[in-house]
């Protein structure tokens, strides 16, 4: 059993997190300031024993013991990290800074979820570990952008400097039940549209493409390789390679909740990503074979019957 940190533990990756964690049997702190997270996420895992809930924001230090740290502390949708962009690049940088304080201090393993926004609009398709990205240092999208790369550079600088057993994955776009409905995301957008009978928003043309990963098959990624062998640092692009255009997203949805919803089209925001698709190699040969099994179709029937309840619940965030 070991004594895990898991930061930003009451968001909608954390969560799923905090629960795979304890079904292993290890023993849990979730440390979140309820930003876009909820205790709702994790009232179910309140019986047990070996888990704690502690309010805390990253951006200042922390003192506790444990032996392992997932750093997932960080709003993580446009709408979310845009609202306070300063606080936004101050989670992702002081935060890297005292969580890996924290490391040094307790000599714990640490993993930094990381973003495939790191690559910026990439102009290498798909994108590898390797690609260093096209990044706007300046835009609306920079505080998310620059803080997770910075937050990067941190994780090597302690790495190479204090010999800290660090650990980076690059996320790539994952959905699934607990995404925050309100999030402005596309999947959640779509979702909760198509069932409450609104239009759907496509953004441009809807001939942009994302990669979907179902939250399931990312989770079991990241615990993969907080066990990799110490000195394999990553970063590790993780997500689903299948891509698929907004419009085809669009109809998978409306496909699967019927209704009458129409298509509508709005602007483009700034800096919005063309294309976006994971290199999966070095994950498959690192992790031990690890690569998405949930289907787009079967990860959707999931998000979709969880924002079905969450709705006629009237409960919308
Ligand atoms: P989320 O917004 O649901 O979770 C983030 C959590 O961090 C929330 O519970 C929030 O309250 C908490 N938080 C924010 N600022 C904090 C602070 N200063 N101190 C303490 N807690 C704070 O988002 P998510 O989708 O679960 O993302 C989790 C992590 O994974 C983030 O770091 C995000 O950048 C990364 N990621 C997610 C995706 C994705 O598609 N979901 C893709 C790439 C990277
Ligand atoms: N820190 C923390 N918890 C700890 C140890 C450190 O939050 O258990 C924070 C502390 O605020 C410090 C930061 O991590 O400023 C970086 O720590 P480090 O030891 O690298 O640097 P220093 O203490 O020399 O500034
Ligand atoms: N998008 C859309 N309609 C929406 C929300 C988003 O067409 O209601 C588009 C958005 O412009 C982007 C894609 O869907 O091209 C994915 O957006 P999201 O915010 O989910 O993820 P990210 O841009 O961070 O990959």
């Amino acid at each position: 059993m070991n004594r895990i940190l898991v930061t930003g533990g009451a968001g909608f990756l954390g969560s799923h997190l905090c629960e795979r964690l304890l079904r292993d049997g290890h023993d849990v702190l979730c440390v979140d300031n309820f930003f876009t997270g909820s205790k709702r996420n994790v009232a179910h895992l309140h019986g047990s024993p070996f888990f704690e809930v502690m309010r805390h924001d990253v951006t200042f230090p922390l003192y506790v013991e444990v032996d392992r740290i997932f750093n997932l502390a960080c709003p993580a949708s446009p709408v979310h990290y845009q609202f306070d962009p300063v606080q936004t690049t101050k989670t992702s940088v002081h935060g890297a800074i005292n969580m890996l304080g924290l490391a040094k201090r307790v000599k714990a393993r640490i993993l930094q979820a990381s973003t495939s926004e790191v690559y910026g609009d990439p102009e290498v398709h798909p994108q590898p570990e390797g690609y260093w990205g096209k990044v706007n240092p300046v835009g609306i999208r920079s505080c998310y952008d620059e803080g997770k790369r910075c937050a990067e550079t941190l994780f090597f600088d302690y790495y190479r400097q204090h010999q800290l057993d660090i650990k980076v994955v690059r996320i790539f776009n994952t959905y699934g039940p607990r995404m925050h409905p309100n999030d402005g995301r596309v999947v959640s957008n779509f979702i909760v549209q198509a069932l409450r009978g609104e239009d759907i928003t496509i953004y441009g043309d809807g001939s942009q493409t994302r990669s979907f990963c179902y939250v399931d098959d990312l989770i079991e990624a990241k615990v993969r390789m907080m066990e990799t062998e110490t000195g394999f640092t990553g970063p590790v692009n993780i997500g689903n390679p299948v891509e698929f255009t907004m419009l085809e997203l669009a109809e998978l949805v409306l496909k699967q909740v019927g209704g009458k919803s129409k298509l509508v089209y709005r602007p483009l925001p700034s800096d919005d990503p063309r294309q976006r698709q994971p290199d999966i190699s070095l994950a498959k040969e690192k992790l031990g074979g690890w690569e998405p099994k949930v289907a787009l179709e079967d990860g959707l029937r999931e998000t979709i019957a969880y924002f079905r309840k969450l709705l006629a619940e009237g409960n919308p965030a």
